[in-house]
């Protein structure tokens, strides 16, 4: 069926409901609106505006932040999650400084070849920054699109992706910036993931709704289990682990994580658990409590962790090995640390 263009019924709608006052929103700097599209990926708005706020008061130019030293942008960045994303901002602002003259590439070719920087999120840039006729694809936008075509199927099959590119260029207008935004707040204020508020919707009508389709089929994600160590010494300073930088929480401080194989507990896997502390750390331990589970989700699996609060025995640093150091707890605030340790310690 031949739909009217999108951008004839949702830039009206924009105008009077859009989120016009995003702090980022009113921006025209690349630099700005970059960071903006970087923290937004797979984080909540609210969650993103005292970061964005804090991040850019203390790195406000491709310069700061390429200068700044890495621990600094990973502390200021603790707690929002992704990690990969403040290395790669990091390093994608030395590429800017060093090969492209201090400046977001006009070219979007040149734009991918910034590390983190994808299709979607350079579009994005060059159509705002530079008024570009570029089309995105993000989750919202991808939403929409997909129900209002009726697609079917895996959302992110190859074929529904190609179709979801060839629809969003079909759709983004000339004055691609205003269009960018609006179909981004239409998925995030409207076409929701679930319960879909299609009754305020401008599509409504052309579009059948979100039941038409048979989309994103959700596979659930597994569960791992594990045991935190929360080891303090004779004058009360806190064993940390600095994590290798590729992987999950890569580049920040954590407590030593031991890996269970399921999540049923014994006296032996306790002392299996107590045997590799001592030994990966070079300590003697003196158990002292087991805290309650608690879940932290990551974006492919569930961790159901426990925390196990230890003495060390004596004045025994375990600094000797693995990236280990002891921290006083007043010095715990300065350091780059996921966002479940810097609650527990709060
Ligand atoms: S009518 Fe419903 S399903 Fe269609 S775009 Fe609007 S909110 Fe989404």
């Amino acid at each position: 069926m031949k739909r009217p263009s999108i951008a004839s019924r949702l830039l009206p709608w924009y105008r009077q409901f859009g989120r016009h006052d995003l702090p980022w929103r009113q921006s025209r700097n690349p630099y700005v609106l970059y960071l903006a599209e970087i923290m937004l990926q797979q984080t909540r708005v609210e969650t993103v505006k005292p970061y964005f706020r804090r991040f850019l008061a203390r790195f406000p130019s491709w310069q700061a932040l390429a200068d700044a030293p890495i621990d600094d942008v990973l502390t200021l960045w603790s707690g929002l999650g992704y990690y990969a994303r403040a290395r790669n901002a990091h390093s994608a602002a030395q590429m800017v400084v060093e090969k492209f003259h201090g400046e977001f590439p006009r070219e979007l070719t040149q734009a991918l070849e910034l590390p983190g920087v994808g299709r979607s999120t350079a579009a994005a840039v060059l159509a705002s920054a530079y008024g570009q006729e570029q089309a995105i694809l993000d989750a919202n936008a991808r939403r929409v699109l997909f129900r209002y075509h009726e697609l079917s199927g895996a959302a992110r099959s190859p074929q529904n992706e190609r179709l979801l590119w060839q629809l969003a260029e079909q759709e983004t207008p000339s004055k691609a910036h205003d269009y960018n935004q609006a179909i981004q707040d239409l998925g995030a204020l409207l076409c929701v993931a679930r319960k879909a508020r299609c009754a305020e919707c401008p599509l409504q009508g052309p579009c059948a709704g979100p039941g038409a389709t048979t989309s994103q089929s959700r596979t659930e994600k597994p569960t791992r289990f594990a045991y935190f160590l929360l080891a303090r010494s004779d004058d009360d300073r806190i064993l940390l682990e600095r994590r290798a930088h590729k992987g999950i929480w890569g580049g920040l401080w954590a407590l030593p994580w031991y890996e269970m194989p399921a999540g049923e507990e014994s006296p032996e896997l306790l002392a299996g658990f107590r045997n590799w502390a001592e030994q990966e750390y070079a300590l003697r331990l003196q158990m002292q409590e087991l805290q309650p589970w608690q879940r932290h989700s990551f974006t492919h699996f569930h961790l159901d962790y426990r925390v196990v609060v230890a003495r060390m025995a004596g004045s025994a640093v375990a600094e000797a090995r693995r990236a280990a150091s002891l921290h006083a707890p007043e010095q715990l605030a300065q350091l780059a640390l996921p966002s479940p340790l810097r609650r527990l310690f709060s």
